[in-house]
C-alpha cells in the first residue's frame, strides 16, 4: 500500500511573502495585462498578486478572469473510463476571450503538481486565442496574439506529467520536495492549521 505522502501546513502569511518575492521578478519580465486564475486554489495568490503588482500597472487593478479546473480523479462519481488524469471544465471564459487578444496574460494557480493542470490550460487558451485571430487579416495575427506565462505559489520539484510550450516563462514562488501542501484556506480551524505549520519546518526565506 502507498504510504501517506509528507504533509505540509502552509500559512497565509507564509504564501503572502512568497507572492510579494514573486511579484518582483513579475513585474521585472512579464508584467501582465490580464490574470487568468485557477479556481479554486488560484483565486486568492491571484488577488494577493495583483496588489503586489498595482505600481507597476499604472497604479491600475489587474482585471482577473477566472477558469475553473479538475482532474477527473478528484471529482466524485467518476466513471473507470473518465479516471486517469484527464481535465474537466468547470468554468470557461465566455466572451472575455477576445479581451486577451495582445494581451501579455499570466495564468497563476496555488501549486504546480503533476503539471497536467497547467498544460491544459495553456493549450486550450492558446486555441481559442488561435480562433479569434481567424477574425484579422493573417498579416495582424502576429502581433495580436497573446502571450501567456506561469505563476504558481509552489512549484513540486518531480517527474511531470505536463509540458508546457519552450520558453514560456514561468514563476514559482518556492519550490518543494513531492509533499503535500495543505492550504490555509481548505483549513476550517485556522488557529490550529497555524499550529500544526509552526510545528513543520519553514518554508518561506525571511
Ligand atoms: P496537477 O497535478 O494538475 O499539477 O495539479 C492539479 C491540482 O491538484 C492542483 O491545481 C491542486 O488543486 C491539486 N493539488 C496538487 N497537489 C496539491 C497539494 O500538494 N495540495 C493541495 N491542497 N492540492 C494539490
Amino acid at each position: 500500500m502507498a504510504s501517506e505522502p509528507k504533509h505540509l501546513y502552509v500559512t497565509y502569511n507564509q504564501i503572502h511573502t512568497l507572492i510579494g518575492n514573486a511579484s518582483k521578478r513579475i513585474a521585472e519580465e512579464f508584467p501582465p495585462n490580464i490574470i487568468v486564475a485557477i479556481g479554486g486554489g488560484g483565486f486568492f495568490p491571484a488577488r494577493v498578486l495583483r496588489t503586489f503588482l498595482k505600481d507597476t500597472s499604472n497604479g491600475k487593478n489587474i482585471p482577473i478572469q477566472a477558469i475553473g479546473l479538475s482532474l477527473y480523479e478528484d471529482l466524485p462519481n467518476t466513471t473507470a473510463e473518465q479516471l486517469g488524469n484527464q481535465v474537466i471544465r468547470t468554468q470557461w471564459l465566455g466572451p472575455e476571450v477576445k479581451n486577451l487578444l495582445g494581451k501579455r496574460v499570466l495564468i497563476v494557480d496555488e501549486v504546480d503538481d503533476s503539471r497536467t493542470t497547467l498544460q491544459y490550460a495553456v493549450s486550450e487558451l492558446q486555441k481559442d486565442v488561435e480562433l479569434q485571430l481567424l477574425a484579422f487579416p493573417e498579416e495582424e495575427r502576429d502581433a495580436l496574439r497573446t502571450k501567456f506565462a506561469i505563476f504558481v505559489v509552489h512549484n513540486k520539484l518531480k517527474p511531470k506529467r505536463g509540458t508546457l510550450p519552450p520558453g514560456l516563462p514561468y514563476f514559482s514562488g518556492d519550490d518543494l520536495p513531492d509533499v503535500w501542501c495543505d492550504y490555509p484556506w481548505e483549513s476550517k480551524d485556522i488557529y490550529e492549521h497555524d499550529r500544526l505549520a509552526a510545528a513543520g519546518r519553514p518554508l518561506t526565506p525571511q
